[in-house]
């Protein structure tokens, strides 16, 4: 069998693996299974998507390699498959906690990463809900170094494993409790505030996906104590118009395939166009406070005052 099926089901398994203990031990509790975007998240996000930019990124990656002689410089493809595995998933997490950060403050990045913070029910499966031009960035720069420094075939495979599971795991709804290894990796109790919405500043905190040094070395780390605190609520609560999948999977049964496609796909591209949307003054007002630092609620009261102006009577 080769290695890439070895490792779609080891993938497979721990999806499982993640489903039932959600089921056991739930974080946030009443999350449902089938929930907003549960097809287009699992079929358009995960599989179609996932599959048409690896085929796109790793043509262009391979063209390149092809046409240059830059791979010939490899010093990594001497070195013991785990340890370039080693290397390249920290170096690469480096990188995503600075380009996860600056998506979270800059007014156009944070069009393309608004798709990944919208889903209101975080789960193993919620995390694969990414704009495709992010994930066209990020996974560009994550197999780019693998496949132009020449590391063995097999660290890509390797990698990507990692990659899909560790993400499966840091959204799942599972009550784990990693104690004081959140000092060094990251899981569910720190990326579920990271997907919070509680009128806070929480989202603005731990940017790393598989480390969570990384956090706390840069002073983005936080993590209160679960018994105490917990988020009230995920997503976007402050882009209402946001397009969300209008199935409502308790009233149409998700037997009701075609009706659930259409939806569910309609909602898919209206989220990859909503990255491109005119600016309209609230959203210049909500970029003008996210420069300050000053948090969402300040930017709501801001927005109420601007309408309230908007709407008050004129005094001649
Ligand atoms: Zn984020
Ligand atoms: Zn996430």
């Amino acid at each position: 069998m080769s290695l890439q099926i070895v490792s779609t089901i080891i993938i497979v398994l721990a999806g499982l693996l993640m489903v039932t203990l959600e089921r056991l031990f739930p974080y946030t509790k009443g999350q449902r299974f089938f929930r907003e975007g549960f097809f287009n998240d699992f079929i358009l996000y995960t599989i179609v998507q996932s599959y048409v930019l690896g085929l796109i990124i790793f043509a262009f990656l391979n063209y390149i390699k092809t046409n240059t002689g830059l791979y010939e410089y490899s010093v990594v493809g001497n070195w013991p498959v785990w340890v370039q595995v080693i290397f390249f998933v920290v170096v690469h997490d480096f990188y995503i906690y600075w380009f996860h950060r600056w998506m979270h403050n800059n007014a156009t990045l944070w069009r393309l990463h608004e798709a990944h913070h919208s889903p209101r029910t975080v789960d193993w499966l919620s995390g694969s809900r990414s704009h495709s031009l992010e994930i066209l960035i990020n996974q560009t720069v994550e197999f780019a170094p693998i496949i132009l420094l020449g590391a063995a075939p097999e660290v890509a495979i390797y990698k990507g494993m990692i990659s899909a599971i560790w993400g499966m795991f840091i959204h799942s709804n599972i009550d784990v409790r990693l104690g004081w290894l959140q000092y060094i990796i990251n899981g569910p109790e720190m990326h579920r505030w990271h997907h919070s919405d509680d009128e806070g500043r929480e989202y603005q905190n731990n940017y790393a996906t598989k480390f969570a040094f990384w956090d706390w070395m840069f002073g983005t780390g936080f993590l209160p104590n679960p018994d105490e605190k917990k988020p009230k609520q995920y997503g976007l609560r402050d882009t209402p118009d946001y397009p969300l999948s209008s199935i409502e999977y308790d009233k149409v049964h998700p037997k009701h395939i075609a009706k659930v496609t259409w939806v569910d796909t309609v909602a898919y591209f209206k989220q990859h166009y909503f990255a491109f949307r005119r600016r309209t003054s609230s959203d210049a007002i909500k970029e003008y406070m996210k420069d300050k630092k000053t948090g969402k609620e300040t930017a709501r009261e801001m927005e109420k005052g601007a309408k309230n102006l908007k709407h008050a009577p004129q005094k001649n």
